[in-house]
């Protein structure tokens, strides 16, 4: 299986990431991608850049050593509603959006609770993807998750840093094996991402294609296999 598309990285644009732009560019160029996502944690976080990077991607190439670049964010699901840390002035500018829920910010709570947020954070139409939503710190209801995901078209992510360190998250495979088998049955698509915090880790899917292959998961409703599937679920059709 070949993945194409790395939807999620950072930069030391978050400090608690160590590469730049044309770093994490070179590594998907020898990872022998051919579109990479730029998505830096959105302001909320305490080392996250200031708005006014997100403000100025539009600066930056749209090609590098070959690799189709797109810029988004990683937004803070910041509530119990599903509200990011973004305004629509910067998210319409914007390539596209992962929206995740990191404990550092928002405390898990009840599994109601957890699920309303992500289900609210996918009703946010600048919001693809919803990442990690595997950590069993933060229990959530996948039926209503993956139910929700088919009707607002937002792909699930199977970020294989969750399964590369498994020890700060909970229960990951499990969750994973829960939710992939959902995705299956309700026909929706998912997109892995390496959540890269250095170079040497973009393009790095090892564990998650492991488990794909394990569960014999359907190809076709993997993003990232195809550039054009993916651009289309961005809503940019072949635009990338
Ligand atoms: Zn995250
Ligand atoms: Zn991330």
């Amino acid at each position: 299986m070949q993945l194409l598309v790395d939807p999620h990285t950072h930069t030391v644009a978050s400090t608690h990431a160590y590469s730049t732009i044309l770093e994490n560019a070179l590594a998907a160029a020898k990872q022998g991608l051919k579109v990479l996502g730029i998505t830096d944690h959105a302001p909320a976080l305490e080392d996250a850049p200031h708005v006014l990077y997100f403000q100025n991607l539009h600066i930056l190439d749209r090609e590098l050593y070959g690799v189709k670049m797109l810029y988004g964010a990683e937004l803070n699901i910041c509530d119990y509603e599903g509200r990011v840390d973004l305004d629509e002035t910067i998210l319409e500018k914007l390539d596209y959006c992962i929206a995740s829920f990191h404990t550092a910010l928002l405390k898990p709570g009840t599994k109601k609770q957890n699920t309303k947020a992500l289900l609210g954070a996918m009703d946010n139409p600048y919001v693809k993807i919803i990442g990690h939503p595997e950590d069993g710190n933060i229990p959530v209801d996948y039926l209503e998750l993956v139910k929700h995901a088919k009707e607002t078209k937002t792909m699930l992510e199977v970020n294989n840093s969750s399964l590369r360190t498994a020890y700060y998250r909970l229960n990951v495979r499990e969750n994973l094996m829960e939710m992939l088998q959902l995705c299956e049955k309700y026909g929706v698509t998912i997109a892995v991402g390496s959540d890269a915090h250095f170079a040497n880790a973009v393009g790095n899917f090892d564990c998650a294609i492991e488990l794909l292959k394990e569960i014999d998961f359907p190809q076709e409703l993997i993003a990232n296999t195809s550039v054009e599937k993916f651009s289309k679920l961005l809503g940019r059709e072949v635009e990338i």
